[in-house]
């Protein structure tokens, strides 16, 4: 089946609703995406029908809704080609996700003396955990820097890497300047030194196929509601013999196999042994519906039809005065730009104005804004459900921007 913009709109109520008197044209999608009917309706479901706590239950309903919940875990190990469901971590989001792998992995492996790698593009969810991991631990913090075309200067990675690197974490794909990063070869080139692999797939996933054991990264992480699906819900994904390996980091129910006031508390196998109190099922519901959803899509059709838009954006985008994009030609899903000398708060407002949705400030990034030397960026994000006309309006409201502010 062919890909359709318009079959796809159709789809999230969402998108046919006005702003400001104009339709709305949602450009921020790279911050949350908006949701199908069917991610919707299938959460609703849930509560209207099939609700019940899981784990442990011998009534109908919570034996139900165990077995949905676990048939997403194989959904989502199917979505990224892991080899076993276990080896996938229910969690808020890719926030949370690193956070696990700094205080369960991190405290037991990284010691004084060590190195963890990152790179300058990082959003600060995959900058600050390893910085407080750095300061608990006494390990360094090193930094792959950038080239200003927005591209890693990847020739510098191996002076950065020694037998004392415990870490490379890495963004897949930019959230500010789209990037793509060559994560499976900075992985390999990791790896020979010993160290782990974590790759943040926050903004990868809606994109382009991923396959974890293709990249050979030890750990993956992605957030549900970037992904068309609900919020407070998203996926660790760790190889299985690490994950076995790791201690809890969150005491609680489920997360045990006995608990003694005399004898203390031994542990659930993994991935359970991650997952401390009730979990986020309805979201693991519309989740796993939002997954389904991709999948008859198809991500190559999605991934086609986006590298269209983004070529016919930044072609159209070369027509406005006095615009400086931020990023390299070759990129996915966003386009960080600045418009003269004016704030990014300006120009976002006015473009709300016009109905049109893009993100401004330092999009958690604000290492990347000082390589830039900006304070702000505005940020317009290319989804599935983003078409050509949409990106005329963009074009358009930006050159009036110009004209009424010079
Ligand atoms: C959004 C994002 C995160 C954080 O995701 P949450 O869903 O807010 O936890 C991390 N990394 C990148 C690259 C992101 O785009």
């Amino acid at each position: 089946m062919t890909f359709s913009v318009e079959r796809v709109r159709a789809d999230f109520p969402v998108l046919s609703r006005e702003v400001n008197g104009q339709p709305l044209v949602y450009l921020d999608s790279a911050a949350s995406a908006q949701k199908p009917e069917q991610v919707i309706a299938a959460e609703a479901e849930f509560y209207r029908h099939g609700y019940a706590a899981v784990h442990r239950g011998i009534h109908t309903l919570s034996a139900e809704a165990t077995t949905r919940m676990e048939q997403v875990r194989q959904q989502a190990a199917n979505f990224i080609h892991a080899r076993s469901a276990e080896e996938l971590v229910f969690v808020r989001g890719t926030t949370e996700g690193i956070n696990l792998v700094a205080n369960s992995w991190g405290n037991r492996n990284v010691k004084a003396g060590d190195n963890i790698v990152i790179s300058q593009m990082e959003h600060h969810a995959n900058i600050v955990p390893w910085q407080m991991l750095c300061t608990r631990t006494g390990a360094e913090l090193r930094v792959i820097p950038l080239n200003e075309d927005g591209t890693l200067k990847l020739d510098v990675l191996p002076s950065l890497l020694n037998d004392r690197t415990r870490l490379l974490a890495i963004t897949q794909v930019s959230n500010v300047l789209g990037t793509e990063n060559p994560v499976q070869a900075m992985a390999a080139l990791a790896h020979q030194h010993g160290a782990k692999v974590l790759v943040d797939g926050a903004q990868a996933v809606m994109h382009h196929a991923v396959d974890v054991q293709a990249l050979d990264c030890d750990f993956y992480v992605f957030s549900g509601h970037k992904l068309y699906g609900p919020t407070g819900i998203g996926m660790l994904y760790a190889k299985e013999d690490i994950l076995q390996a790791m201690p809890p980091w969150e005491g609680g129910g489920s997360m045990i196999a006995t608990v003694s006031l005399t004898e203390g508390t031994t542990w659930a196998k993994a991935p359970w042994r991650f997952e401390a109190g009730t979990p986020n099922t309805g979201g693991i519901i519309g989740f796993g519906a939002a997954l389904d959803y991709i999948s008859a899509l198809g991500l190559d059709q999605i991934d086609d039809y986006e590298q269209t838009l983004m070529h016919y954006a930044l072609t159209a985008l070369a027509d406005v005065p006095d615009l400086t994009l931020y990023g390299p030609d070759d990129r996915r899903g966003v386009i960080a730009f600045n418009l003269g000398k004016h704030h990014a708060y300006d120009v976002g407002s006015f473009l709300d104005n016009y109905g049109i949705a893009v993100r401004t400030g330092h999009h958690c990034a604000m290492p990347l804004m000082s390589f830039y030397q900006v304070p702000a960026m505005c940020r317009a994000s290319l989804a599935m459900y983003n078409t050509h006309e949409e990106v005329d309006r963009l074009v358009a409201g930006l050159q009036r921007i110009h004209r009424l502010l010079g």
